[in-house]
């Protein structure tokens, strides 16, 4: 049973959400950490979480659309988190390869890291070309903090590992000349898997979905050279060490 640590259900655009609720279902991916992006999609983050139990949502700001960033954003999503107790904060994060410019993101994630102390909820963060500006706020971040579509190299994965966070792997990861040597420097405790789903396609206009995640564990399982069953039992340890899955 498998949870996808990262899905934008909202962003589909070729397919029906319930036939790719139904169908990732179907094939042992039972729950989706559903991240927003921006304010504009707080509301229909919140719509699938009440439509589907299955879904756990999450509220932020991606660093890709800081402009959406109206006045007040900050008081409202505070409401959001008050007023959904099981939500996570997020995504949000630094991404310099699209902004070089930090001052913004950073003061913008830096409020995120502070509502998901404040209100002990796991943190999904985003982070491009931006190593040293996560190393230096290390300290702030909740204990539950995922690192989603991890593909840096294998020292700064264990950097982060080293400091208590997991790792979101999705298969962005596979596309790396070096991804056996990453995957096999990791300590595979402290790695959850993902789709970013409907993003991360491997064709161009396809639409990825979940039920595709088992596919994803098993090529990773093939460069780990380990047997497709432990290492399922190894992310469903995960599962429940970071979910609070039983
Ligand atoms: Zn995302």
């Amino acid at each position: 049973m498998y949870t996808d640590t990262h899905i934008h259900l909202q962003d589909y655009k070729t397919h029906n959400i319930k036939n790719v609720v139904t169908n990732a279902i179907k094939n042992g991916v039972v729950h989706f950490i559903n991240p927003s992006a921006h304010p504009s999609d707080w509301e229909a983050v919140t719509a699938l979480a009440a439509q589907y139990p299955e879904v756990t949502p999450a509220y932020g700001i991606h660093p890709w659309y800081l402009d959406d960033a109206l006045p007040n954003w900050e008081d409202t999503l505070e409401k959001i988190l008050q007023h959904n107790p099981s939500a996570y904060v997020g995504e949000c994060g630094i991404d310099r390869l699209k902004n070089p410019d930090t001052a913004t993101q950073i003061d913008i994630f830096k409020y995120h890291i502070r509502l998901a102390n404040k209100y002990a909820r796991p943190l999904i963060i985003h982070a491009v070309k931006a190593d040293r500006e996560m190393a230096e706020l290390f300290s702030e971040l909740p204990q539950r903090t995922i690192f989603h579509s991890f593909t840096g190299s294998a020292e700064w994965g264990k950097e982060i590992q080293k400091r208590g966070f997991f790792l979101g792997l999705n298969f962005s990861i596979l596309r790396k000349k070096n991804a056996a040597e990453i995957l096999k420097s990791l300590n595979l405790r402290q790695i959850l898997l993902e789709t970013d789903s409907p993003y991360q396609n491997i064709e161009r206009n396809i639409e990825t979905l979940p039920q595709n995640l088992p596919h994803l564990g098993q090529q990773i399982a093939e460069l780990l050279q380990m047997s497709y069953e432990e290492f399922q039992q190894i992310i469903c340890h995960n599962q429940n060490e970071f979910l609070g899955e039983k």
